[in-house]
């Protein structure tokens, strides 16, 4: 199929793209990767009167290192999660989700901010962004404003973006060096959208027994990236064992907001999401371990 027809703009500089999506409010989308723009389009889902190309504005092209973590502009691609050393160093998770995220002719035209600001809910970036307390920073010709993942979220690709801002950027700060992260999922073939995933982090006190610190989040089961914090709170406090895995598991599993579709049933993601809870644990104990 082919897209309705639409103005194409491919500005040079952000304030020219930002004057345009002021222009056109509404009825403009803006093309980072196309990874899903261009699908969205061809199958007329989306029908713009205007596509702003922001791929030639230079100044949106980094990745940096911002405080202890890293800045990721617009234009970065997924690529850089594999590549980056900055990213390796600092945050070392976003590395072992990147495998997950399509392949590698995707990721190599996709962006970061793309897949954020896009918000599938069974998409990895959304889910670490919420993981790991990522800020965004929304830009209009007018004015800039940052958003935490909590609230940048709202629903089915849904997000707290104005029909006139860019996401320019998004931060992620350093894991806390106490702790170890593990990314998981279930799909039907290597690349393909989540069935179910989770982000689980962990850290221990200080005679390596008892959990300190949990965070669960999981993805494609629900409307937008989900953190359980009655499965976190089953583990915090607890001997790192079994039990504990367990018990936070049942909570995961009942915490999430799944749906029916032709993937899976409810019941399955249920279940899916249960079992990757203890796998993730155990990773991430694993790697405290090894620390
Ligand atoms: C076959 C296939 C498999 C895939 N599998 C996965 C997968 O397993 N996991 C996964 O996470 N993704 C997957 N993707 C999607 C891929 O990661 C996309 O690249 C990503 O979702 C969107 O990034 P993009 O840069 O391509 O954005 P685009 O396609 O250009 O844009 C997507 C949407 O976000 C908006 N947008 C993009 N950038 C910005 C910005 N900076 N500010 C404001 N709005 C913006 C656009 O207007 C559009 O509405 C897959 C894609 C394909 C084609």
């Amino acid at each position: 199929m082919k897209p309705a027809k639409f103005d194409y703009y491919d500005p040079r500089s952000l304030e020219e793209a930002l004057t345009l999506l002021d222009t056109h409010q509404g009825d403009c989308k803006v093309l980072a990767g196309g990874q899903s723009l261009m699908p969205l389009l061809n199958m007329r889902l989306a029908r713009p009167n205007v596509v702003v190309d922001i791929n030639r504005i230079k100044e949106l092209n980094y990745v940096r290192p911002n405080d202890g973590g890293i800045a990721v502009g617009a234009l970065a691609r997924q690529r850089a999660l594999q590549t980056d050393k900055v990213i390796a160093e600092r945050v070392p998770i976003l590395q072992e989700a990147a495998y997950y995220i399509a392949h590698p002719q995707i990721r190599s035209r996709g962006t970061i901010c793309g897949s954020i600001a896009h918000a599938d809910p069974a998409a990895e970036l959304p889910a670490l962004a919420l993981a790991l307390d990522a800020e965004m920073t929304l830009t209009s010709a007018k004015a800039a404003r940052t958003v935490g993942a909590e609230a940048f979220f709202q629903s089915f690709f849904t997000t707290a973006l104005e029909a006139n801002e860019i996401l320019t950027e998004v931060r992620f700060p350093a894991p806390p060096k106490d702790g170890a992260w593990s990314v998981l999922e279930i799909s039907r073939r290597h690349g393909d959208f989540a069935i179910a995933g989770i982000v689980a982090g962990l850290a221990l006190d200080s005679d390596r027994q008892i959990i300190r610190r949990a965070r669960l989040v999981y993805f494609g089961v629900g409307p937008t990236p989900i953190r359980v914090k009655a499965a976190e709170d089953a583990l915090i406090g607890q001997a790192a064992l079994e039990s504990a895995f367990e018990a936070a598991a049942q909570s995961a599993s009942q915490g999430i907001d799944p749906s029916n579709d032709i993937h899976a049933s409810e019941e399955y993601r249920r279940a899916v999401a249960a079992t990757l809870t203890k796998r993730a644990l155990r990773a991430a104990l694993q790697k405290l371990t090894e620390k």
